[in-house]
């Protein structure tokens, strides 16, 4: 019998199709890439972003260039052939969707929202991007419509922060994350497995801070090595070790059992373009990984939150 009070099949873990099945849901992520840029590659904070990013962490977008509404009727008629009854949450991916003026955020959700079929948004933006003007729009944004508010952080540690050149702190994201908690806005964290210089200690550790925090949702990525990224360039000289399948599971395993009961687990293993993932090739195989995962789980008989 599965342990694991989240759960409707073998899942230890509280997945998303369960959170949404609880809610009555039927709603998948239409991505879209509505042509913000961010601080870390504009010079404001930093040039050249962060050391994997290959544009803006927006694998599967339109160019920006097709109107919002259009990008999103695409994604939906994607999503329909599959699934004819669905509806979708407008996911913001690419780049730092809160670093714009206001009307330009305005204009780029309000968009959304007019879009036949969207029911939620997902605004994926960095925690140094929220001006008080932004967080009261995406304050009276909730009263209106699914929100989450997708953060990354990938490290709790500032000094891998240096490494792969975020260009903010862990002081920053908790003032950030803190100010979209006390609007009641979902929030869902992305960390990053495999970061130069971690151990699996700390990534852990990093879980554990975050658990602390009480996300309602995690995204668990493995840092993937893209063609053209600077993360390429030292992968190429030898001075970066991918993770092996092995590490990486028992590494999330040991996450899981440190985040709260009640957090979403929302991804366990990041998306990479095939085309341009340059190594660890294992996690093309993402059936694989998750399947690896769930069985780990049963074999040490443990669960998201054993160790909360
Ligand atoms: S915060 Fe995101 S978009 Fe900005 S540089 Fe880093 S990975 Fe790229």
């Amino acid at each position: 019998m599965n342990p694991f009070p989240y759960s409707n099949d073998n899942k230890r873990y509280k997945s998303l199709a369960y959170e949404n099945g609880l809610q009555g849901i039927k709603a998948y992520k239409a991505v879209i890439d509505a042509g913000f840029t961010c601080p870390n590659i504009d010079g404001t904070k930093g040039i050249g972003g962060c050391i994997y990013c290959d544009g803006g962490s927006g694998y599967f977008t339109a160019p920006p260039t097709i109107p919002i509404q259009k990008q999103l009727a695409n994604e939906l008629d994607r999503i329909r052939k599959k699934f004819p009854e669905a509806q979708a949450i407008a996911y913001f991916q690419a780049h730092s969707n809160t670093y714009a003026p206001l009307t330009e955020l305005r204009s780029a959700f309000e968009a959304a929202l007019l879009q036949e079929g969207v029911c939620g948004l997902s605004i994926a933006t960095r925690a140094d991007c929220l001006l008080p003007e932004s967080l009261e729009y995406l304050s009276e944004l909730n009263t209106r419509t699914r929100l989450t508010v997708e953060l990354g952080l990938q490290t709790s540690f500032d000094e891998t922060a240096v490494i792969i050149n975020r260009g903010h702190s862990f002081a920053e994201f908790t003032e950030g994350y803190n100010a979209l908690k006390e609007r009641g806005i979902r929030v869902t964290v992305h960390i990053i497995n495999g970061l130069p210089g971690e151990s699996v200690e700390m990534m852990v550790e990093t879980a554990r801070i975050l658990g602390q925090l009480r996300p309602d949702g995690v995204k668990i990525h493995l840092l993937h090595v893209i063609l053209g990224t600077k993360l390429c360039d030292i992968y190429e000289r030898g001075e970066y070790l991918p993770m092996s399948l092995e590490a990486y599971v028992d590494t999330v395993v040991r996450q899981l059992e440190v985040l709260p009961p009640e957090t979403t687990i929302e991804r366990l293993t990041g998306d990479g373009e095939r085309e341009t993932l340059r190594a660890p090739l294992w996690s093309r195989d993402k059936i694989r990984v998750l399947g690896t995962i769930d069985k780990l789980l049963v074999d040490k008989n443990t669960w998201q939150g054993r160790l909360f």
